[in-house]
């Protein structure tokens, strides 16, 4: 599990994920500090052990896939997805128009 989010890593919008993780105040000022080193100098610049906590807090402060449509969740919704239960903004958007209505 941790190896797939790791291929994610490189998606586009995974730097802003961790710049709002650090703002967000949801992790750690360890983690915060090596997030930090990794959106400075890049995960390769971690170390073994900082690397480890990084996809630790990763892992923490992420979700697999959507609840509902089990698509990928985007990094750039995942801090939404994490305080809506793990879903979407698709089906988070979807499911709040049919209480609506
Ligand atoms: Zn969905």
């Amino acid at each position: 599990m941790i190896i797939m989010k790791k291929e994610r890593y490189n998606e586009e919008d995974f730097a802003g994920f961790v710049q709002d993780l650090i703002q967000s105040g949801r992790i750690e000022s360890k983690e915060a500090g090596i997030a930090k080193q990794m959106m400075d100098k890049g995960y390769g610049s971690l170390t073994d052990k900082q690397r480890y906590v990084f996809d630790k807090m990763i892992e923490n402060n992420s979700v697999d896939e959507c609840k509902l449509c089990a698509c990928d969740i985007p990094w750039c919704e995942m801090l939404e997805a994490l305080d809506n239960g793990g879903y979407c903004n698709y089906c988070q958007h979807m499911m709040e128009k049919i209480e609506k209505e």
